[in-house]
């Protein structure tokens, strides 16, 4: 994506290529109080809001965010105790940074709202990004072209913004699909309010089952529109596949997500920040698994050619930044200083070549580099021919972070092995080992591969992997030593800048097997791999004195879960003997599509198979469970929301007749 070129007249930004003004710098504001807060009844429907669900507002051409910052304020001045709002806003030409942060001074009484919205502003990547704006605000900022947005848009809007610039200047976006893309993600009864009264926006409206009538418009605009939908039409983009259809919303005032590793921290947090009281369970303390190491990198590793798969890895890690960030602004659980990928081989230096060439992500996401390049990143000198720099990423403290989440207001921790699940009506009884039990509406399953070991879940196909890490205590002497090293590197495997003296690399990587002794094999593989990714550090390490002998070495073992197709399960769990006889006439032709909408095992979820990206992909499928739990707009387009369906491979294997 290109950010939007502007001209500045007095102030206020201008579109160069629409030869529209973003809003006029006077009024701006109270234009966008006149045409979308009032023309949609907002201070009212706000002040009478008491839904668990948030109020949504969907808006066409964010722009600078005057509207969505106008929502915001006017939503703090109105609204209830308890009640959230969530903004989706689409955006084709985002603006930059600075150009957002300086069209905003334009109105210093939104200062604070501006300041947490430029603070959060994403890289020009096309994609929904989630910013949360307050503990009880949430934009979704949809990166791609309006109507595109709004189709793939899993979610319903109660109240739309109809920005864009004038119809006149930009009449490739007023189309009659945009008007049925809003009318297809509208909650019954929506409005709408628009500046605009163009016959165009007048007909499509009307064709989409919008009803509109003109009310007065502001300042010399004589006129403008507003108007509803009564009865949206049905969602008609599952019906080639019922089985992702979503279950509806139920009863969620108290929720217990089993396992505190990362995965099951950060679903606890996303419920308890919609005010659900969360149980969270653990047979050990929080991060004491495949999360329990000191220090992990955060990176992913992206397709050559994009896919399903490495556009969720993506948003995951941008994600999982933004997310970091609020959590801990100092950065003293985590570090962004940047992941080098180098090319060690000749088939990973293609790949990285083809990826260069097929994507347009911005540099401060990823950068190709020369050797050169990357000794400069990282302080170290490489031997690999090339590299991708992943600025944002680096590394974070696990634990830490699951002890920090499990510690959070809401949430009660308690330490328990789950042995079995017992459905209730609109309930579940958990029985502990111990022989007590807890009640709770929903129960979100996060025990990676142990996850399989219930009743309900035991088809989900999960590969356990063994991983050990390998931890090179430094003397304070040594450390001096060494040259700083500015990078996360990894290649076959990683290696992280030293964190309290230690030097952590690894690690291993032993499918199907779920011992977690520490293993000299796996300290010496991971010394070897380490030679090779970073020799420079190897001799520097023993020019200081120090030998990297496996039978000296610290580290840690632990089990990560992964699922045949390596993406993350994320989302409601699918009733299996039910799919399989629902959907049982796919073995035979899998265009003969039953109109049967998926069954599940109502108020169970799961996050799980994160095998060892768990740091970008946790929070992301955190942030996707409890949207759809609390009957929210997803964080992900809904092709990708899809891609995480933990039924999806009960489908494939169906239709390779495999069942
Ligand atoms: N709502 C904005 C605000 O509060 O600042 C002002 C919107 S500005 C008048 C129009 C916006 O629509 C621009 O940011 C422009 O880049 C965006 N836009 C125009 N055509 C678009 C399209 N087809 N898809 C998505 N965004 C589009």
């Amino acid at each position: 994506m290109t950010p939007a070129p502007l001209d500045w007249q007095d102030g206020a930004p201008h579109s160069r290529d629409f030869d529209d003004v973003y809003f006029s710098r006077q009024d701006g504001r109270a234009e966008t109080e006149h045409v979308f807060l009032q023309a949609n009844n907002l201070p009212e429907r706000f002040a009478r809001w008491r839904e668990a669900r948030p109020f949504v507002i969907g808006e066409t051409g964010f722009g600078t965010g005057l509207n969505m910052l106008c929502a915001w304020a006017c939503f703090d001045a109105h609204a209830l105790a308890g009640a959230r709002l969530h903004l989706v806003s689409t955006e084709k030409f985002p603006l930059s940074r600075a150009d957002l942060s300086r069209a905003l001074t334009a109105w210093p009484s939104l200062a604070a709202y501006a300041e947490v919205m430029v603070e959060q502003w994403p890289e020009p990547v096309a994609g929904v990004h989630r910013l949360m704006l307050s503990d009880r605000v949430t934009l979704d900022l949809h990166f791609g072209d309006t109507t595109e947005s709004l189709q793939l848009l899993d979610g319903r809007v109660d109240a739309w913004f109809l920005d864009g610039f004038a119809p006149a200047k930009n009449p490739q976006m007023w189309q009659p699909e945009l008007f049925q893309a809003m009318a297809e993600r509208s909650r019954p009864g929506a409005t709408f309010a628009t500046f605009t009264c163009a016959g165009i926006v007048k007909r499509g409206l009307k064709a989409a089952g919008f009803t509109w009538r003109k009310v007065s418009g502001f300042g010399r605009k004589r006129e403008m529109l507003a108007g509803e939908i009564a009865t949206p039409p049905s969602d008609k983009r599952r019906q080639s596949t019922p089985w992702f259809m979503p279950p509806a919303p139920s009863n969620a005032h108290h929720v217990a997500v089993v396992g505190a590793g990362i995965a099951g921290a950060s679903v606890a947090q996303a419920l308890a920040r919609r005010g659900i009281e969360v149980t969270l369970i653990d047979r050990q303390g929080p991060g004491a698994g495949g999360s329990g190491n000191r220090q992990g990198a955060l990176y992913v590793k992206l397709a050559a050619e994009s896919n399903a798969q490495s556009r969720v890895y993506l948003s995951g890690l941008m994600h999982s930044r933004r997310w970091l960030a609020r959590l801990d602004p100092q950065q003293s659980l985590w570090r962004e200083c940047g992941v080098v990928q180098l090319a060690l081989t000749e088939k990973e230096a293609n790949r990285q070549a083809r990826f260069s060439a097929s994507h347009d992500l911005p540099p401060n996401v990823v950068e190709a580099v020369d050797a050169d390049q990357a000794t400069q990143r990282i302080g170290y000198s490489v031997e690999a021919r090339l590299g991708l720099d992943y600025p944002q990423a680096g590394w974070v403290r696990p634990q830490a972070v699951c002890e920090r989440l499990a510690s959070l207001p809401g949430i009660t921790f308690r330490q328990a092995t789950l042995e079995r699940l017992e459905a209730q009506p609109g309930s579940w009884r958990l029985h502990f080992a111990n022989g007590d039990s807890l009640q709770a509406d929903q129960v979100v399953l996060a025990t990676a591969a142990a996850s399989r070991q219930f009743d309900q879940t035991r088809r989900l196909p999960l590969q356990s992997v063994r991983g050990q890490v390998s931890q090179l205590p430094l003397t304070p002497a040594q450390h001096q030593a060494l040259a700083p090293m500015n990078r996360v590197v990894c290649a076959g495997g990683y290696v992280s800048p030293p964190l309290d003296g230690v030097l952590t690399f690894g690690a291993s990587f032993v499918p199907n097997e779920a011992d977690c002794s520490l293993r000299e094999a796996e300290h010496a593989g991971n010394i070897e791999e380490l030679r090779r990714t970073l020799p420079a550090l190897v001799a520097n390490l023993e020019a200081t004195g120090v030998a990297l002998d496996p039978t000296r070495l610290q580290g840690r073992a632990a089990v990560r879960a992964a699922s045949p197709d390596k993406s993350p399960y994320a989302g409601p769990v699918p009733d299996a003997e039910a799919w399989l006889e629902d959907y049982a006439a796919l073995q035979k032709d899998a265009t003969r599509v039953p109109e049967i909408p998926g069954r599940h095992h109502g108020g169970l979820w799961i996050s799980a198979a994160h095998g060892s990206r768990g740091l970008a992909s946790a929070p992301l499928c955190a942030e996707l469970i409890a949207s759809r739990l609390c009957d929210e707009p997803m964080p992900l387009w809904a092709p990708l929301v899809d891609h995480l369906h933990p039924g999806r491979r009960l489908i494939s294997d169906l239709i390779r007749r495999r069942e």
